[in-house]
């Protein structure tokens, strides 16, 4: 018998967010998922899963059950002919990608961590960049859920579709997710090109770029012009590690910590700040090539808060310059870097940000120096208001004000998943706080 323990203090990775479960299970099996399902439904409990809570808010957080998926975490089958992989939902991709290159086959797209679950990643609707590429979510071919009722679905493109176009994003409102198949492709070598430009040049040659490389983003150093371009893509050749990588991290982490540190005091020093890294880290053209997914991944650095929301591809440079302008029209408020600029096709998913349509990430980021709270209400607002005029949808994972209203006019399949769920779950056992505000 499956026992919770009481007292677990819950939190997410960049400490913006926890709770306090009342019960905090690690179940090993279904069967054990089940019993936790049937005890939530006896004691009139909400059951909240999570899977590695590196979700910058508080959509994994719940004071009653909280599952944590980090036992069921194998491999169930590798199909090499197919080339597909299923898995167990709380696999980290991290342990995902390793034992994908042993059998010759990778992912085709990451996001900038792997340290997160299979069913978390596809939940928030996670992506990366790469105009031909979608969000991680529609790299999946199935997948299987323990619904409230304890019963199991399983749903594809033809067998439950209607639950699968809706659980791909599930936002673990849905069910207890408990395995995932995966279309991979042969293993691969991503190669690299890093070189800096302007922000005008980059916004300008928009379409060149997007077509110069398959997986094409780009930064932008707020309070400059800055810009440092990375093209990604498929190579033959063997793996090289960037020059100075020694310096780049030693820089990256201490002394940019250091000094951000000190700007909390001084917040005239950020633009000095973005000014001098983009000198001293990201003027000259580097090149790297690498197995995919340690190409794909990068240092993350520290603690942070962080927005990035969808926008119709159209309006990218609409709303970048829109940002820029407010900036520099209000010197009092501050802006880390990197702004980053990233791509995703459009899809089918009824609440994908992609929903329909080819989309434009913007995520922009307010360190925390040594876990300090730094001041970002004003920049935050501000990018809030610039992405709901230009058509905007929020990354579900990370913070944002937006409410069911919102997401009624954003999403034209709202009310359909909206239905989907509540059949699923008519008695809202997989609510909590953040999904309250998102359906009611
Ligand atoms: C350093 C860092 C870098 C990041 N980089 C990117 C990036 O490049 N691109 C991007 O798009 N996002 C990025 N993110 C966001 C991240 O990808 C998402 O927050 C992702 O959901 C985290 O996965 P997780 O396993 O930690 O999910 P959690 O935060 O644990 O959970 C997310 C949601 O999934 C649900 N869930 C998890 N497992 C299950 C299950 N088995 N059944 C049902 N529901 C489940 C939870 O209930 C919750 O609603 C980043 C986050 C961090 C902290």
């Amino acid at each position: 018998m499956v026992v919770g323990c009481g007292g677990f203090k819950f939190q997410n990775w960049a400490e913006t967010y926890g709770s306090s479960p009342e019960l905090y299970f690690q179940p090993t099996c279904v069967e054990e998922i089940k019993e936790i399902l049937d005890l939530a439904r006896q004691r009139s409990k909400r059951v909240k899963v999570v899977g590695a809570g590196h979700s910058p808010s508080n959509i994994a957080c719940t004071d009653d059950f909280m599952i944590r998926m980090d036992k069921m975490n194998k491999i169930i089958k590798v199909d090499k002919e197919k080339m597909q992989v299923t898995v167990e939902a709380g696999i980290l991709l991290t342990d995902l990608n390793e034992e994908l290159t042993k059998c010759g086959l990778a992912l085709s797209n990451l996001g900038a961590i792997s340290d997160v679950a299979a069913a978390g990643v596809i939940g928030t609707g996670t992506h990366n960049t790469g105009i031909h590429h979608g969000i991680l979510a529609t790299q999946v071919v199935t997948l299987t859920m323990m619904t409230a009722s304890g019963d199991i679905v399983e749903c594809s493109e033809s067998v439950n579709a209607e639950i699968f176009q809706a659980g791909r994003v599930h936002l673990g409102s849905l069910g207890v997710i408990l395995s995932i198949t995966f279309q991979c492709k042969p293993a691969f070598h991503l190669q690299e090109i890093q070189f800096s430009s302007t922000l005008q040049e980059v916004l300008d040659n928009l379409d060149t770029h997007l077509n110069s490389s398959e997986y094409f983003r780009f930064f932008w150093f707020p309070h400059t012009e800055n810009v440092t371009i990375f093209y990604q893509d498929p190579t033959d050749k063997p793996p090289s590690s960037k020059p100075n990588w020694f310096w780049d991290c030693f820089v990256g982490y201490y002394l940019l910590e250091f000094v951000l540190w000190i700007s909390t005091f001084l917040p005239r020093m950020v633009p000095w700040i973005n000014h001098f890294f983009f000198r001293l880290l990201f003027t000259s053209r580097t090149e790297r090539v690498g197995i995919s997914y340690k190409v794909f991944n990068f240092d993350c650095l520290f603690k942070q808060h962080v927005q990035d929301w969808a926008i119709p591809i159209e309006k990218t440079k609409d709303a970048l310059l829109q940002l820029k302008t407010w900036l520099e029209r209000n010197p009092q408020a501050v802006a880390h870097f990197p702004v980053e600029v990233r791509f995703a096709r459009g899809d089918d998913i009824l609440l994908s940000p992609c929903y329909h349509r080819d989309s434009c990430y913007m995520n922009i980021i307010m360190y925390r120096p040594y876990g300090k709270d730094v001041p970002h209400q004003d920049y935050w607002l501000e990018y809030e208001a610039i992405m709901k005029k230009v058509g905007g949808r929020p990354h579900w994972a990370k913070a944002h004000t937006c409410t069911r209203k919102d997401f009624e006019k954003m999403y034209p399949g709202f009310n359909k998943f909206n239905s989907t769920r509540e059949k699923l779950d008519p008695t809202g056992m997989f609510l909590n706080a953040y999904l309250e505000k998102v359906f009611y």
